[in-house]
Order: C-alpha cells, then sequence, then structure tokens
C-alpha cells in the first residue's frame, strides 16, 4: 500500500482522540509531502538541519502542519531549531529550558510549547531524565517559571524491545508520571498530551493512555538507511 493510503487507514483505525505524529526522519520530501495531502497535521523531526530543509522546500505548505522536534536539541542548535520548531518534546534539563527561555524572544516567539522527555528504561544510551518523579517535578516546576516556555505534556521513546507487551509497565509508569505533573496544575502550564507509542507499539501505548503516537514505517515502510 502507499503512503496516503496507510495514513488513511491509520487515521480511522486508530481512535480520534489519539493524535498521529508522522515520524519523517530519513524519508524524502515527496513522501513527506504525499503524507501532508493524505491529512497528517502533526511532522515530527529528529534533527534540525533535516527539518530546515523541508521546511525550505516547502515553503507556505510548511505552514499548514505543526512540527515537532523529537531528537535531541543541542544547546548550539537553539536558535535555528526556534523558527522551525511549534513544539519542542525533548526537554530534559533546566539548562535546556532555559536555553530555549532566553532565545524564544529573540526568535519572534513568545510562547514555546514543550514536553518533557522522560527515559523511562533508565536507559544509559537514552537522553530523557531520568524516571524519578520528584526529579520530573522539579523540572516541571522550573519550566512552569520560565515565561516563554509551556509546559503541555510528557514523552517517552521506552527501551527497544521486540515484543510490545513487554513495553507496557513502561508506558503505565510514564503514564502515571504524566497524571501527577497535569494535576498539580502549575501555572502558565496546559499539560494534555502524553506522547507514546511507536510503529511497533502504538496499540498498547493507547491501551495505556497515549493520546499522540508518533509513526513512520507503518505509514512509510521500513528505513533504508
Ligand atoms: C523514528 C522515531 C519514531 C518512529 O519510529 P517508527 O518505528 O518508524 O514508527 C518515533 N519517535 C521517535 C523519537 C523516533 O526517533
Amino acid at each position: 500500500m502507499g503512503i496516503a493510503e496507510n495514513y488513511g487507514r491509520l487515521r480511522k483505525e486508530i481512535p480520534s482522540h489519539v493524535r498521529i505524529l508522522v515520524a519523517a526522519k530519513g524519508r524524502t520530501p515527496q513522501e513527506i509531502a504525499e503524507v501532508i495531502d493524505a491529512g497528517a497535521t502533526d511532522i515530527g523531526e529528529n534533527y534540525v538541519r533535516e527539518a530546515q530543509a523541508l521546511y525550505n522546500t516547502f515553503g507556505k505548505m510548511a505552514k499548514n502542519v505543526r512540527w515537532h522536534l523529537i531528537g535531541r536539541l543541542q544547546g548550539n542548535k537553539v536558535n535555528k531549531a526556534l523558527p522551525i520548531f511549534d513544539v519542542i518534546q525533548t526537554i530534559d534539563s533546566l539548562e535546556l529550558a532555559k536555553a530555549i527561555d532566553q532565545r524564544a524572544e529573540k526568535s519572534g516567539k513568545s510562547i514555546i510549547p514543550v514536553y518533557i522527555e522522560v527515559n523511562v528504561g533508565a536507559e544509559a544510551t537514552k537522553s530523557g531524565i531520568q524516571p524519578e518523579y520528584e526529579l520530573i517535578e522539579c523540572l516541571a516546576r522550573e519550566i512552569s517559571r520560565l515565561s516563554h516556555l509551556s509546559l503541555e505534556g510528557v514523552m517517552t521513546m521506552g527501551p527497544m524491545l521486540s515484543n510490545p507487551e513487554e513495553l507496557r509497565p513502561y508506558f503505565k509508569q510514564t503514564r502515571m508520571i504524566f497524571e501527577r505533573i497535569k494535576s498539580l496544575k502549575l501555572p502558565n502550564t496546559n499539560v494534555n498530551i502524553l506522547s507514546m507509542g511507536m510503529s511497533d507499539s502504538y496499540n498498547v501505548a493507547i491501551q495505556e493512555g497515549s493520546n499522540m503516537v508518533r509513526l513512520g514505517r507503518v505509514i512509510f515502510g521500513e528505513r533504508v538507511l
């Protein structure tokens, strides 16, 4: 099946309260244009440079969708990232949050929606804040004090496990963190997105409360790198 058909089928199959974010890494502008034409509203990019190239290629059409940064943001890329991304899903330190806050105004954006990325498997190789609730609450409170950031969600990758059922406990734990952060009702925050689940795991993630799944391979096919 083609890209548009895959997206259409998934959009029908996945409950309407769950947003589908299209994970675009490694795909061509033609492939991404096809999924936008098929109705995609949210595009996720891992790399600032790749997003910038796409954004320029698309011109006006780029404004028809929301752009999410779902890869690690290095401090020296913040200036380049801010004009492109509508949402930054990978905040894992106060240092990064502050770097964005300080540069927001210059970039012409008064408020940047951000999510906290939780490294729920506590894996040494992954980015994200450690899954200790007190640490995460502390970061959320700090973000709520930054005038140019709006905390709107929690994101996780979860460990790479072949059986999605094995991810369930990690998704449950992330959901609990999300609910607790949401229930704090911190000033200047609007925590309502739980971004978890990918091509192999989105069904389990939705059962565990995800309301944003990030999908690449089920839409575009296997990545050829
Ligand atoms: C690549 C990627 C995805 C999508 O992965 P698929 O297995 O292709 O669905 C989701 N989230 C992040 C952060 C990614 O890097």
